[in-house]
């Protein structure tokens, strides 16, 4: 069974973002740029999946600019047999990636799309679901537990208040939530190996898709600043605050 792996390239999660001053988007010059946490989610699955004999191939797909390559090398180096780099300059938003995906999707013929449930740059949490809308396969999404066997899939999901279990036929898709698993450290040595692993670049020409921006995003602004807190002297002075200044109580 092979396994596909979408992985995003972001602004690492660690970075504070800073609204460019036209607020036509943030600024990504000279950012420390990762794999999106929950793509190294699913790539840590997609690999697991092989090392217990479930999947035969695990391949990792990008869609961005050249430097994307890292992202996959570092698929690779988790545990991804081979990479594919759809290679844009576009800003490619989920319906345009979803398209490629699909595309892929039927040239490669997996048997599972692992997609992490975000990308925490544009936290559209769309992707997955119009992945499985265009190959309209069943898709599992903020998946906590995967167990695949008997050509299906056994997914618990994050639901409010409790968890879900679905079962789904393959092939289908799953988009992963945070506590699915814990991603493995990258060894220096499987930095190394990952260098040789095959990684293959197409245009979105190449796949017939048009990728030609749907939506256009007018502004965007920094959240307003907090106003600094104050001690007060009492629970007295506490409650007559919460009463009559918040007005909470
Ligand atoms: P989003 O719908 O943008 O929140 O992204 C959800 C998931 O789709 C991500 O966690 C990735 O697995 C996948 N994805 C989104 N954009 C890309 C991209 N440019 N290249 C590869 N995978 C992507």
């Amino acid at each position: 069974m092979k396994v596909l792996v979408p992985v995003k390239r972001v602004v690492d999660y660690n970075v504070k973002v800073r609204v460019k001053s036209d607020q036509s988007g943030v600024d990504i010059a000279n950012v420390k740029m990762s794999m999106n946490p929950f793509d190294e989610i699913a790539v840590e699955e997609a690999t697991r999946l092989k090392e217990k004999g479930v999947a035969t191939e695990v391949v990792a797909v990008s869609c961005g600019v050249t430097q994307s390559q890292e992202t996959l090398r570092t698929a690779m180096a988790i545990g991804a047999d081979r990479a594919i780099l759809v290679e844009s300059t576009v800003e490619l938003q989920p319906l345009a990636v979803a398209k490629l995906l699909k595309a892929l999707v039927d040239k490669e013929q997996p048997q599972l799309v692992i997609l992490g449930k975000q990308a925490i740059d544009d936290d559209s949490n769309q992707t997955g679901q119009m992945l499985a809308a265009l190959l309209g396969w069943p898709q599992a999404t903020f998946a906590s537990k995967v167990e695949v066997a008997d050509g299906k899939a056994t997914v618990t999901r994050e639901v409010d208040g409790g968890l879900e279990t679905l079962s789904l036929t393959l092939p289908a898709v799953i988009t992963t939530d945070l506590r699915l698993n814990e991603p493995r450290y990258v060894t220096l040595p499987n930095i190394m190996k990952a260098k040789k692993k095959p990684l293959e670049t197409v245009k979105p020409e190449d796949l017939g898709v048009d990728v030609a921006p749907r939506l256009k995003t007018l502004k965007v602004a920094e959240p307003p600043a907090r106003q600094a807190g104050v001690k007060v002297a009492d629970v007295a002075a506490l409650v007559d605050k919460l009463k009559n200044e918040a007005k909470v109580v």
